[in-house]
């Protein structure tokens, strides 16, 4: 389901006045859904208390023209762990989802996909972290009780059934939702993926609703990793290991264009 329990972003922010500080925390302070603002403009940094999705509090910010790149994310009370999955596939499909374990029961699940045709997509996590024949290669929904496949608020569900995420007229899906199966830790090492279609949870006639909801191809899809809670993030926004974050963040999430060089690696000196 939709969540709107708050949680914390950690941003890193290109800000080199103190006025630039305080342009940022008024582009947040008093939005709807913006609990708190905290601004540190020595060491770039903006925390964000709200139950907005990462991306309207990064669209948020950069409303001030500065960019903003997440860094972390955390629970209020807790948080057990957090992954990202980097979602790429058929043409410009692009995507990041993000997990957060809030506590035991709950996992929240805060994404942006991009290049969608407009509409429902099935959303799951798969069984396979293995990409070696792109989303072919992800094995089936992750089902660790082997039940039938269903919808996120069914009880007769597989776990990775994560129900459908809806691309606006831009091919944008935007979400933020909470799920009480889905753990970070046995989701880790698995895969994401993004279908063509909408995911009948189950309830159709066709003969694969039980098994997949039937909702059409593999569109887009990536591997699920471990990531940084808040303030684990060590990077820094600076050139020292030559790539800073904001050229990190100016690079396509996946594929061609991303460096395979890293110059910190000992392979790199043999
Ligand atoms: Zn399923």
């Amino acid at each position: 389901m939709d969540s709107d329990r708050p949680t914390k972003l950690e941003f890193a922010v290109q800000m080199t006045c103190e006025s630039c500080g305080e342009k940022v925390r008024a582009a947040l302070e008093g939005k709807p859904g913006v609990r708190s603002v905290s601004v540190d403009v020595g060491k770039e940094e903006v925390l964000v208390e709200s139950a907005l999705t990462s991306s309207e509090v990064q669209a948020l910010i950069e409303s001030t023209g500065y960019r903003a790149v997440l860094k972390g994310i955390g629970g209020l009370e807790q948080d057990l762990g957090a992954a990202v999955a980097m979602l790429s596939g058929a043409g410009s499909i692009q995507g990041v989802v993000r997990f957060l374990q809030l506590s035991e029961e709950l996992c929240l699940i805060d994404g942006t996909v991009d290049g969608l045709e407009p509409g429902p997509h099935g959303l799951h996590v798969h069984a396979l972290g293995d990409l070696t024949q792109d989303c072919l290669s992800c094995g089936e929904h992750f089902n660790p009780f082997n039940k039938q496949h269903g919808g996120p608020a069914d009880s007769e569900r597989h776990v990775g059934d994560l129900g459908n995420v809806v691309a606006g007229p831009d091919g944008r899906a935007s979400f933020r939702l909470e799920d009480a199966q889905v753990k970070v830790w046995d989701v880790i090492g698995r895969s994401l993926v993004v279908d063509a279609g909408e995911d009948d949870l189950g309830r159709g006639s066709h003969p694969l609703s039980k098994q997949t909801g039937n909702s059409g191809e593999r569109l887009a899809c990536g591997i699920i990793a471990r990531s940084a809670g808040l303030f684990q993030n060590p990077k820094k926004i600076c050139a020292c290991d030559g790539v800073t974050l904001w050229e990190e963040r100016d690079r396509p999430i996946a594929g061609e264009g991303r460096s395979k060089a890293n110059p910190d690696m000992p392979s790199a000196h043999l």
